[in-house]
């Protein structure tokens, strides 16, 4: 047996037509034009092309966009006082900040500053917690992505269980909650666990977010499971996911690429995000 690839690429295509729609209807409707504020601090090249290829899938789609490009060495009042000129902009309806901060800045304090109502990557306290109680406004990007090629599958999740590997805030605890949401039975790994092959194994779903480059393989699939590797991990050889992709396509149901798999539906999924802020504006639903 040989796993189907989902095509994250083809997804995430298909959702920015629908998005591109989405913007023009509310430019028709309500003369709003969704914009973006992209905020990046220092000059991290990873960063700088998660940051260009934003600003380009706005201009994709018809949206507006601002980059905020400042000096590592900025100190904290002056990015916080550049969220709230933000916050104020009736212009900008998504303000992202880009992860990771330099070490000196305390990266709490920072994304607490961005209003909830403009918090497209969900990680302020508000919507983490609206996610936390079943019932979220701006779903972190990533997991949403996951979700979304999760559901492509058709695979019905209730009763279903579902492991992820990795507790970050960022992947694995969200990704955790939508998968509860959709009443699958869920068990979260990191590195304290113990028999992760043995836990993995018992996964119809397998979500992998650890950063370990080919740390799934074979004997922790179960086979016929769904697999999606959400891991980036560069080398020489170029990108690679968390699984070993040879390894696992002969045993998995489903399975992701790496890159083309969830990478590109993580930035689609902020477009959607920005979209809803935008809608939520114009048809004044702010909380
Ligand atoms: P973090 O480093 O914040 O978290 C990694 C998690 O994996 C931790 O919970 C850690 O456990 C766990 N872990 C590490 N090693 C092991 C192991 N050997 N066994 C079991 N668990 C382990 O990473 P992120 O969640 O931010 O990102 C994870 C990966 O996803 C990275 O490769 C990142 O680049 C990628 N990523 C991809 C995105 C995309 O758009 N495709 C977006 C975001 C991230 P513990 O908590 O105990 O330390």
């Amino acid at each position: 047996m040989s796993a189907t690839i989902i095509d994250g690429k083809a997804v995430a295509r298909d959702i920015q037509l629908q998005l591109a729609e989405d913007v023009r209807s509310l430019a028709r409707d309500r003369g709003v034009v969704p914009g973006l504020a992209v905020i990046l601090v220092g000059d991290d090249p990873a960063s700088r092309v998660y940051v260009n290829n934003k600003r380009r899938m706005c201009e994709k789609l018809g949206m507006y966009s601002e980059e905020h490009l400042l000096p590592a060495a900025t100190p904290r009042e002056e990015i916080t006082n550049l969220i709230k000129r933000l916050n104020a902009d009736d212009r900008i309806h998504g303000i992202l900040v880009q992860l990771p901060l330099p070490d000196r800045l305390d990266e709490r304090a920072v994304l607490e500053a961005v209003d909830p109502s403009k918090d497209v990557d969900g990680f302020h306290p508000v919507n983490m917690g609206r996610l936390v109680m079943g019932s979220p406004v701006f779903v972190p990007c990533t997991p949403a992505g996951i979700m979304e090629l999760i559901r492509r599958t058709g695979i019905d999740l209730a009763g279903k269980r579902a492991t992820v590997v990795g507790r970050s805030n960022i992947v694995g605890k969200p990704v955790s909650l939508l998968l509860l949401a959709q009443h699958a039975t869920v068990t979260i790994c990191h590195s304290r666990t113990v028999d992760l092959v043995g836990v993995c194994r018992e996964a119809d779903i397998l979500v992998v977010a650890a950063g370990r480059a080919r740390l799934i393989g074979r004997d922790h699939v179960k086979p016929g499971a769904v697999v999606i590797d959400v891991g980036i991990n560069r080398e020489p050889s170029g990108l690679v996911g968390d699984v070993d992709f040879d390894e696992v396509r002969e045993v998995a149901g489903y399975l992701t690429p790496v890159p083309g798999g969830v990478g590109p539906m993580t930035i689609a999924m902020l477009m959607k995000n920005t979209i809803l802020a935008a809608r939520r504006f114009a048809y004044c639903e702010h909380p």
